[in-house]
């Protein structure tokens, strides 16, 4: 076990975690937002983030104070905590970003490191190589074995007992990004940033998204606290955190603060379009849009900042007790119709639903299918799993609604729409309580008819027939032709 890692409660991929951060004296729970500090200019203050926000953890660049004469002397001389008035824990980036900006840095791996620690960092980073999106494979290879160098200068400096971050890149290559999450792993550093998605989620490319983080995470171990480096559009938090991210920083609060451009769980809209502020946090409450339309430039940033924030601690609030409530994946489903690739992001994440299958709990408090790609949840996934080791008799029926036993069979089991088969003591049990739309749709069918043919697959010998309620052609075409086939509303 990653003894500053600890994983409280999951669903689907995403988990409630604490943080031990040494340095800082502090706990930080997951899923967690880090606010972006410049330390040139701050919308919001590191205190008010603190006070007011509630925040535990920001992070701000090392890079940056590393290069001002006067930020510099006085990190070396304050320390960042007094330097910036912050009382929880700091994480420093490393000057990566620009390197990937302007191609070069002046400083190395262990300067920056040294530097990081020198000033009082609590999580320290390297300086890895952010390979993009699409580059050849030779040169996201080669990046990624100058990154996995500079982790292990990372794990040979003195670093006491600041954390330190261990960038996974890869660029689009989920073999690189699995081999890197495996690489990264075996070190003893500390926090995972899955580095260089950014481009991707600038491009609306979620569904891409969702494939290197997957990827990252079958290389990493279950105890790795994974960070979605750049990451800080609310709308996306409930994907990414299902599929297994804990840490996600935003500056987005601020720079689209600065474009007028107001933060909702739904997208980003321009304040010049909104005739109505569909949010209730200070700043929405105090202000009409033509109000905040007539403020100052100064003071409209501030509070669109600030708005922007309360959205976004908001959102990672609702991710946590969705987390505890065990309905993540209603969230997800909801924040997916947001967009149209956000849905594909959904969609990407329901690929892996196998890979979520192993930390989604075995039963939760409720399974709502609230569109048909519910049919696809890893909970259908396990369902189809278990019904492989479960004994059945040498005939059975498998029924949907009420269709009376008949002495025909040695059994009769339910059939349920998206689960498929199961025997009836199992009928009060998770997942096959799940609630489901009266209107049942083709995805739940299909999803149906795969379970009776895993059942078959696994029970050659048993023989097996299937009464239900009308299903289509194409659906029973997905049925063993060994199965005989009733249809109860052929009368
Ligand atoms: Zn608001």
């Amino acid at each position: 076990m990653r003894e500053s890692f600890e994983v409280r409660d999951t669903d689907a991929g995403g988990r409630i975690g604490e943080l031990t951060v040494p340095r800082a004296g502090t706990t930080v729970e997951t899923p967690a937002l880090l606010p972006v500090i410049n330390p040139n200019l701050d919308t919001i203050s590191p205190r008010r983030l603190a006070d007011e926000f509630g925040a535990e953890i920001l992070i701000t660049n090392s890079y940056i104070i590393h290069g001002d004469d006067t930020l510099r002397e006085r990190a070396l001389e304050e320390g960042l905590h007094d330097l910036l008035d912050f009382p929880g824990a700091i994480m420093t980036d490393s000057g990566s970003f620009q390197l990937s900006e302007y191609g070069e840095i002046d400083v190395t791996t262990a300067e920056i490191l040294a530097f990081q620690r020198e000033i009082g960092s609590d999580i320290a980073t390297p300086v890895d190589i952010p390979t993009p999106p699409d580059v050849s494979r030779e040169r996201a290879a080669a990046d990624l074995e100058t990154t996995q160098d500079r982790l292990e200068v990372a794990e040979a400096a003195d670093t006491g007992e600041m954390l330190v971050s261990a960038p996974v890149q890869g660029s689009t290559y989920p073999d690189l990004r699995e081999r890197a999450g495996r690489h990264a792993d075996g070190t003893d550093l500390d926090v995972f940033p899955v580095g260089a998605v950014v481009p991707l989620m600038n491009d609306y490319r979620y569904d891409d998204m969702i494939d290197v983080v997957a990827a990252a995470k079958r290389g990493l171990g279950a105890d790795a606290p994974v960070h979605l480096f750049g990451a800080g559009h609310p709308m996306m938090f409930a994907l990414a955190v299902a599929m297994g991210c804990d840490l996600f920083d935003s500056a987005a609060y601020a720079l689209y603060a600065r474009d007028d451009r107001y933060l909702t769980v739904r997208g980003t809209r321009a304040l010049d379009d909104l005739e109505y502020l569909p949010c209730s946090c200070a700043v929405c409450t105090a202000h009409s849009p033509d109000e905040l339309r007539a403020l100052p430039d100064a003071e409209r940033e501030s509070e669109l900042a600030a708005h922007n924030l309360h959205v976004t601690f908001a959102e990672i609030r609702r991710i946590k007790q969705a987390i505890r409530t065990g309905d993540l994946l209603e969230l997800v489903e909801q924040r997916a119709r947001a967009h149209p690739t956000m849905l594909d992001g959904y969609r990407t994440l329901l690929d892996h639903a196998a890979q979520l299958e192993r930390s989604d709990p075995v039963s939760k408090g409720s399974f709502f299918y609230t569109s048909h790609e519910s049919a696809r949840r890893p909970e259908v996934v396990r369902h189809h799993q278990r019904l492989e080791r479960l004994s059945v008799p040498d005939s059975l029926l498998l029924t949907e609604g009420t269709a009376p036993r008949s002495d025909e069979f040695d059994d009769s089991w339910r059939v349920e729409p998206p689960f498929g088969p199961f025997p009836r003591a199992l009928s009060k049990s998770y997942p096959l309580t799940a609630e489901v739309p009266a209107r049942t749709d083709r995805a739940a069918l299909e999803a149906a008819a795969d379970g009776v043919a895993s059942l078959v697959a696994t029970n050659p010998e048993t023989t097996v027939t299937l009464a239900h309620e009308g299903w289509p052609a194409a659906v029973l075409e997905r049925v063993p032709d060994a199965v005989a086939l009733v249809d109860l509303t052929a009368n």
